[in-house]
């Protein structure tokens, strides 16, 4: 039985089978990487299935299972690194319409995975809550895909990545088996399913903590210098009387691709992006003048809700995307930096290639709690030879790269320091490997020969 089959099998879900839809929905956006696009264009699911609820998700966990059918779990599809891409054919199951809030009591949140980040923040906030993280994806992104395949964003500033502890309390999740099983895993058990691709269990549903509701205003501030832009960006963002939620640094040229606001970003100009309480508005702007900054833009929430329009969409990997709408020749590249170096570390990066590697710097909290600067710079890209070489002069300042060229787990974010325990955890939870197989190198079972 092959995935068409099974299709007709399970005839009262919901299907797509039309080649081109389907193919479309196989995609993400690794297209961001030359490298990436070149090795994953053409790939693509034989159908896609976007079932409601848990019996239907178990119905095609079983008969993909029995008959070594590849699955592939997706969101919306707005990863970076070929995540939901099927490189085996097979069925992908979109997560979206699996999307329940369960319930929200005393800051912690449990709720289905498919559900859009942007609806659960709407609800939540009806509670008194946000969320403590938004990838700048979040009108789209769903929770199952940020938890299977993201790492935080605005918000990380304060509550570190998805990974901290105390943000994550319990998943819901379903191995990958003829008679599909459900386990409830907690902490750091619960940890091991996140940002592994969806290759060792189904994410049904996610128990997490909620940060307390703030009417968050925004604003840019400008600088002529480079290191008066960097000392302001750290400032504010070490600063524990500011009340923040993003603290984005981008040098010139990069807040030249903002067309549609450049009336408040003149030209050759560094930009810090900041989302801030009411309450830090004035101290900031007390700030910025020491640093010889100017405030170009400030709205408040209210000005920003009916605006729709949200300086989170210049920043994270919003910012690559910016850039790439004026200049499709640009690449990217995202990197940690190290905690107690990292403002020697961006300014020696800047001298060294600066007019190659434009610097965006998102500062943020450590799984740990320290202040740090994760790096998603803007690369003119020319070989891959030489975005290799770029990528290697980081690492010889001691900047780890999440390398956004690869897409198995291990050569991208997790830099060959693969937890065992979630390779264990795949023995357990999909023991044939059909959870989007090929994303996980070291796991060490056979390749199968996948009934697509
Ligand atoms: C412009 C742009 C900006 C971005 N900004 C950010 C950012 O600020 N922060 C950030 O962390 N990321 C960012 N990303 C990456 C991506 O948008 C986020 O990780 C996003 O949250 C992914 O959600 P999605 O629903 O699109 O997931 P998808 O791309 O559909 O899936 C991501 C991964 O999760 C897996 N998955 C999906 N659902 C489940 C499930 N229920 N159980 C198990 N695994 C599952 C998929 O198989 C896939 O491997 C950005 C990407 C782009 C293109």
């Amino acid at each position: 039985m092959n995935a068409h089959d099974i299709s007709q099998q399970l005839s009262d879900l919901e299907w797509i089978t039309e080649p081109t839809r389907v193919h479309k929905l196989s995609q993400d956006f690794s297209w961001y990487s030359p490298v990436l696009k070149r090795q994953l264009a053409d790939k693509t699911a034989q159908a896609v299935v976007r079932p409601k609820t848990e019996q239907e998700i178990k119905e095609v966990v079983s008969l993909c299972a029995t008959h070594g059918v590849p699955l592939t779990l997706r969101g919306t599809g707005t990863g970076n690194y070929g995540q939901c891409i099927p490189l085996n054919g097979g069925i992908v199951m979109d997560m979206s319409a699996y999307n329940q809030v369960l319930w929200i009591r005393e800051g912690v949140a449990r709720s289905q995975t498919g559900i859009r980040l942007t609806e659960f923040d709407k609800i939540a906030k009806t509670h008194g809550f946000e969320l403590r993280w938004i990838p700048s994806t979040f009108r789209s992104a769903t929770l199952g895909g940020l938890y299977g395949g993201g790492f935080g964003g605005a918000g990380s500033i304060n509550y570190g990545p998805i990974a901290a502890p105390g943000n994550i309390l319990k998943v819901r999740v379903m191995s990958m088996d003829k008679e599909p099983v459900v386990h409830e895993l907690s902490d750091a058990q619960a940890l091991l399913t996140h940002h592994t691709y969806g290759t060792n269990g189904i994410v049904l549903e996610i128990e997490f903590s909620l940060a307390p509701l703030v009417e968050w205003s925004e604003a840019m501030v400008v600088f002529n210098e480079f290191d008066d832009a960097l000392n302001f960006a750290n400032d504010f963002a070490t600063g524990a009387g500011y009340q923040k939620k993003e603290v984005a640094f981008m040098a010139d040229p990069i807040p030249g691709y903002f067309t549609t606001f450049a009336s408040s970003l003149p030209k050759g100009t560094h930009a810090v992006i900041l989302v801030l309480a009411p309450s830090s508005c004035d101290p900031m702007k007390a700030l910025a003048l020491k640093h010889q900054g100017e405030v170009s833009y400030l709205k408040s929430a209210q000005e920003v809700q009916s605006s729709n329009r949200t300086l989170i969409e210049l920043t994270w990997n919003h910012t690559t995307l910016q850039a790439l709408k004026v200049d499709k020749t640009l690449t990217y590249i995202q990197s940690g930096f190290d905690p107690s170096k990292y403002m020697e570390q961006v300014r020696a990066l800047e001298k060294e290639l600066k007019g190659e590697v434009m610097m965006h710097l998102e500062f943020i909290r450590t799984k740990e709690g320290l202040i740090n600067c994760s790096g998603l710079q803007i690369i003119r890209f020319t070989t891959e030879e030489r975005l290799n070489e770029i990528m290697q002069i980081h690492r010889d300042h001691g900047v780890q790269i999440n390398n956004p060229h690869v897409y198995t787990l291990e050569d991208g974010k997790a830099g060959n320091k693969l937890n065992p325990e979630v390779l264990k955890l795949k023995d357990q939870l999909d023991p044939q490997g059909l959870l989007n197989p090929g994303k996980l190198r070291t796991w060490s079972r056979p390749l199968q020969q996948f009934n697509a």
